[in-house]
Formats: structure tokens, sequence, C-alpha cells
């Protein structure tokens, strides 16, 4: 019974790492009361869902070469084109770009095949443009990726600090959390260039310099280190690294008066921050892309967490760091290794014996020797030639990453480009050689694991249109027509998912943090009633709310480390030519390059048209109209959209959003306006500064 339609279903919201449960049927949705992400709370876009799911646009038919062809004719030429580039230029000419919409299941048969068995390591997906350098921050500090909280922390804490964070568009439920537990004494910071919707929520809201939050923290260090706030006990006991971390805080920002000039703060504010982190035990600083997007973003999340390792303050109750993620399965794809610098199950190629306990589990000769080449570099090799067969699967690149045309000439470079997706025409669809229809939310079952390690399931209520398959489905025939029938004879995505939680547990794989083997033997029942569940799960289930509840980290000696940050302020300034900072985000009513939140014309009542954010002062001085419509150009490309006034912005500093696209305006792109930089250590590029100048259309 594939086509069978239930009344109603509990599943999971596709937007945002929130991860909220909804109960869904073709006609409407609902929050769900029992999910512990949202306790029946739903933003905008979630309960708009049922409006999304128009038949208009969809991709219901592979296409090979412009024609419409037949599933087995598909399946084969993807597969002759991956075995003849294996042959002619080995197996790192194939590669994969995923993304943090697909489902977990998806996500590791694709890392399965690609890694396993065409033993290409140039896995890469677009959660490096999303949490990569968090990813990075928490294994240099905890030894792992792990986020220690939860989200009643939010609720907890007495001092919320947002870094980088317009929770009230980016993750709504989460603001309303916040917005609800608002009590006497309970304060909020909000660390964001931009006055936002977030900063109505703020006791304090410090509109810093782009780019210079890494002195903001180290400030913060040095303040608690000469208050004697520091909690010397669980530093002794259970960090190490603090002298060196406080030395270099100290030349980076050596007083509140330095923070005060380098960061373009009111003295005062900062002065009241500090002293409002110092006393309160009970702090939360949620940090999101405005802390990740940035060529210093991994440093940015350890300036964060060597604050709240100082003071104790991790795991426990109301007191933690707390990444938010931005996409509804970036932590599932984690999970799985689908990052390029990942093998699989949280093991990286360079932890002890994992390439050969990989190989022995999935039953293969060998896996990569080390890792392969993360987004951007990747596009890079694909411009150059080094990658022939290049599978993208629900993503958009030629929008989402930087520096777009130079994407866009890559894909028209690249010998095959394989798109997977469920939409028809999409500026990445355009230039593929082969499109493969994909399942889309609705009509596909597995799971996704949201920002606090919630692993919860999204369910089929809907028939699958036209020749539409699963993910795991269409890499699975891949695969089998490669040869490899042992490895992908999955009949269902239980089938799937056990394996995945057998890896997690496998000769103790991920090590007990990461552990999900508890849900290695689900049966299929089971798993289909699977309720949320936060990870670790072992067979000796505990409370896995909070991590590190002991003092035990994942480290090899089990402390945490505190990493040195010094200064390394936005690569690319503001000049002559280019005189304007860019900064780029979501709004509150779309996702992503709009291919389904387009749809429902109450979402697109919100914001309709791309917009410039000016300060009112920066029009008056550019020549501007309010109203009117005004083209940033940057080094590489162009944007078009209507000027706003708004006070709300530094000058010399504009803000675009990011969703519109060529499908939808040919007016250009927010990501047009930003450069390639990347982190040196994440590789997550710099979408949060890019330059341009400003000129009426
Ligand atoms: Fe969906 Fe995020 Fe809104 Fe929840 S907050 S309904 S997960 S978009």
């Amino acid at each position: 019974g594939t086509n069978k339609k239930p009344a109603t279903v509990q599943t999971t919201c596709p937007y945002c790492g929130v991860g909220c449960g909804l109960s869904a049927t073709p006609s409407a949705t609902r929050g769900d009361e029992t999910h512990p992400a949202n306790l029946g709370r739903l933003c905008v876009k979630g309960s708009a869902l049922h409006e999304t799911l128009t038949p208009d646009g969809r991709l219901l038919r592979p296409v090979v070469h412009g024609r419409e062809s037949a599933w087995p004719q598909a399946v084969a030429e993807v597969a002759r084109r991956i075995r003849e580039s294996v042959a002619l230029h080995g197996p790192g000419s194939v590669a994969f770009y995923l993304s943090g919409q697909l489902l977990t299941e998806d996500y590791y048969v694709a890392n399965k095949l690609a890694k396993g068995f065409i033993r290409t390591p140039n896995v890469d997906t677009n959660s490096r443009l999303c949490m990569s350098s968090a990813v990075a921050a928490h294994k240099r500090a905890f030894g792992g990726d792990l986020v220690p909280g939860c989200y009643e922390d939010l609720e907890l804490a007495n001092l919320l600090v947002l870094a980088g964070s317009n929770a009230a568009w980016a993750h709504p439920v989460l603001y309303q959390r916040m917005q609800a537990s608002a009590r006497p004494g309970r304060r909020v910071v909000v660390i964001d260039p931009r006055k936002t919707a977030t900063s109505d929520l703020a006791d304090l809201h410090l509109a810093i310099r782009p780019g210079t939050d890494t002195v903001l923290f180290n400030g913060l260090l040095v303040w608690l280190a000469d208050q004697q706030t520091v909690d010397h006990g669980y530093l002794a006991d259970h960090c190490e690294g603090f002298d060196d971390s406080l030395s270099a805080a100290r030349s980076a920002a050596p007083s509140p008066e330095a923070v005060s000039r380098i960061c373009e703060l009111p003295l005062e504010d900062v002065i009241t921050f500090y002293r409002w982190f110092a006393e309160e035990q009970r702090t939360v600083t949620a940090f999101s892309q405005g802390i990740n997007q940035s060529s210093a973003g991994t440093d940015k999340g350890n300036a964060i967490i060597n604050c709240h390792l100082a003071t104790g303050r991790v795991g426990k109750p109301g007191a933690s760091p707390l990444s938010l993620t931005g996409q509804p399965n970036a932590m599932g794809g984690r999970e799985v290794g689908g990052l390029a610098n990942t093998l699989a199950a949280h093991m990286d190629y360079d932890s002890p014996g994992a390439r050969d306990r990989v190989a022995r589990f999935w039953e293969t000769e060998a896996v990569p020797d080390g890792p392969g080449m993360k987004a951007v570099d990747l596009f890079d090799a694909v411009e150059r030639g080094d990658i022939k067969v290049l599978w993208i699967m629900a993503t958009n690149p030629a929008v989402s990453l930087p520096e777009t045309h130079r994407i866009r000439r890559a894909l028209d470079l690249c010998p095959t480009v394989i798109v997977s997706d469920c939409v028809r025409d999409t500026d990445t669809a355009r230039h593929a050689d082969i499109l493969l229809p994909a399942a889309g939310w609705g009509e596909k079952d597995g799971t996704v694991t949201n920002s606090e390690r919630c692993i919860s399931r999204q369910r089929r209520f809907l028939p699958l249109p036209g020749e539409a398959r699963p993910d795991w489905w269409i890499v699975s025939a891949v695969a089998r027509a490669l040869g490899h029938q042992a490895g992908f004879d999955y009949e269902r995505p239980a089938d799937i998912f056990r394996e995945h939680a057998r890896l997690s547990g496998f000769e103790n794989a991920g090590q007990r943090f990461f552990d999900i083997s508890g849900l290695a033997e689900l049966s299929n029942e089971q798993y289909e009633l699977l309720e949320p569940v936060q990870w670790p799960v072992t067979a000796a289930a505990s409370d896995s709310r909070r991590l590190f509840t002991d003092g035990r980290f994942a480290t090899a000696n089990g402390r945490a480390r505190l990493i040195p940050i010094a200064s390394r302020l936005p690569a690319r300034n503001p000049n002559e030519a280019f005189p304007l900072i860019v900064n780029t985000g979501r709004i509150r009513d779309q996702w992503h390059t709009m291919t389904r939140t387009a749809r429902s014309s109450r979402l697109l009542a919100h914001r309709p048209e791309p917009f410039i954010e000016v300060h009112p002062e920066d029009i008056r001085a550019l020549s501007l109209t309010p109203g009117a419509l005004a083209t940033l150009k940057s080094a590489h490309g162009h944007f078009v959209g209507r000027v706003r006034s708004a006070p709300e912005q530094r000058r010399g500093e504009v803000f675009v959003p990011i969703h519109w696209n060529d499908q939808f305006t040919g007016q250009g792109l927010a990501t047009a306006l930003t450069d390639s930089l990347v982190d040196p250590i994440s590789g997550q590029p710099e979408a949060k500064q890019g330059r341009a100048t400003l000129t009426h259309w």
C-alpha cells in the first residue's frame, strides 16, 4: 500500500532547525502539542505548509540530456557517467553536493555510496554554509560536534544572550518560547549590527560593528578573570587552556574601553553586558549565522564557548552555549558524516581506527584516505575541470553559494551535472545534464535531527506524484546499477535507519556521546511510531537532554579546551569603489531560495519583493528615494531591490534578503554581493559581509 493516505499524520516541519512537530493533512497543518521542540506552537511558515503542496512546477519524470526518460534508463546513464569518470580520472573526479533538506536516511545512503563504494571523499553539503563553523568550534572545545544544552535552557536562563541571531524571524518558535518565558529579573542581550525584530525582546541591544564578536567575547573573558568571577574549581577539574586563552584575550581586548572602541559600542553598554554575564550563573548564549557565516566563524564560536567554560556554564539547566541550526536536518547530515571533513557517524578520517572500522561495517575494501573538498573548494575544483561528475541533491548552489557567476560557469563547464530535486525549474536545474525527480515533504518517510539533538520522524501522507522517488531510493538504484547489490538492497527507510544506528555504536564507533545504537533494533512498526528522542540513545537509556553534566568531555583526556583567540576582523572591507558593507539574511516568511514558500500567497504578502534596507541618512547622502528601485553592485554582480528606509541599520551598512533569485526576479542575487572568502578552519563562507556600491536603478 505505497499510496495509502492516512487522515492525519504526526510529522516534522521541513524548514528551520527548530524542528517543530506538527499534525498534517493535505489541507491543514497544526502544531503538535506533544513534540518537545514546539509544544504545539508553529510559526507562519509551518502553518502555511499545506498551501505549498501544489503540483505546479514539480519535476515529475527523469530528464536525461533534455529528454524525458524512464527510471531504468536514467539510472543506467547516471551509473555509466560515474563508472566512466572513475575509470578515466579516478574516484575523486566524482563529487556529491548534499543538503540539510535531505532526510538522515537519504544522507546516509549517499554518503555510503560516495565514500564506501565510489571511494570519492568529495562529499559536502550546504550545511557548510550554515553550521560548519559551530561544528568546528564544538570539536575544538568539546572534542566532538556536540551541542551541550537543549531548548528548555532558553526558558530556564535568567540571562539570554543572542549572538548573531534574529530568532524572531529565523527560529520563530524558539523566539516564541523566549517571549513566553519572560519574567521579572530575566534579561535578554541581543548582539547584532542591526536592530531586528528580535531586539524587541532585548533589555540591551549591542549594535556591534560587524565582525568584531571575538573582541567582545575576549573582552568578556578578561572581565570575568579580573572580577574574580571565573570558576577556578571547574577549570581545574574539567578544562585545559585557560591561561593561554586569557593571555590571548588580554592582547586582543585588554579593557572594556578597547572593546568599546573596536566594536563601536557605548562603553557603558559593554560594561553592563559584562556585569550581567558575570553575575548570572544561569546564562545561555544562543548563536547563529551572524557568528557562523564569517571568515572567523570558528573563532567566534570558541570565544563564546571559552566564556561559558570559564564560568562552568556548560550542560547545566539554563546554562550553556547553544548553537541554533539553520536547516531542518543540518544535524542529521553531521551525524551520518555528510561534511567533507568527516567520514561517517561522527568519525573523522583520522579518528583512531575509523577508516578500517567503517570499511568493515560497510563490507567494502576501503574508504578514501582522507578528507574531501569543502563546498567552496569543491566548486573551484569543478571550475578547474577536476570534477567530471557532480551530483547535487536537494539544494540550489547556483543561488546560495557566494560568487554565483563562478558557480554557474563551473556548472556549465562540468561534463556531467546531475540534479535531484522536487522542483523542475531552479537556477541550478537549468545547468543540469540529468534531472532526477525527488519526493518532497509529505511524500517521503524518514528522520531529521534538530538543533537540540532531537531525532524526529517525517512521515508521508501524500502519494508520490508522477515518477518522483525518495532520494534514498534513487541513490540505492544507482548503487545497484554500479554493481553494489548487497550494500544497497534497502526496502524501506527503517532498514537504513537501523544500519545508521548500528554504525553509531559499532565497536564503540562514535564513543558514548554519539551512540544511538539503542535505536538499532527498532522493528518496522516501532520506527513507524518513533517518538521524538534526543541522542545519545543507548541500550541503557538515560536523560539525554544535556551533555557533559558530569564534567567529562569527548576529548581524549576528557577535558574541555579553551582556545586562544586572536582578533581577526572581516577580510574584505569597504573601499572607495565599494563603500558599503552588505549584510545578508533571512526574512520571516520565506525559506531559502523560495522554491516552496513562494507558492503561498499568504507568505509572499509579508515582503512581496526584494528590498535593500538602508539607513535614512545614507538614503539622503546617496540621493536615493525610499520605495524606489536601486542597484547594489559588487565586483562580481548586482542585486536590484526596493529601497527601504531603515533606521535599524548602522550607517554605511545595508541589508538584503537571501531568498530571491533569477527564477523570481532575474534581478540579481544576494550572493553576488559576497566573496568566496571562507573561515580557514570550517570552510564556511563569509556571507555576512560583502561590499558594494548603491545607486538608482
Ligand atoms: Fe517550521 Fe521553524 Fe517555523 Fe517551527 S519555527 S514551524 S520548524 S519554520
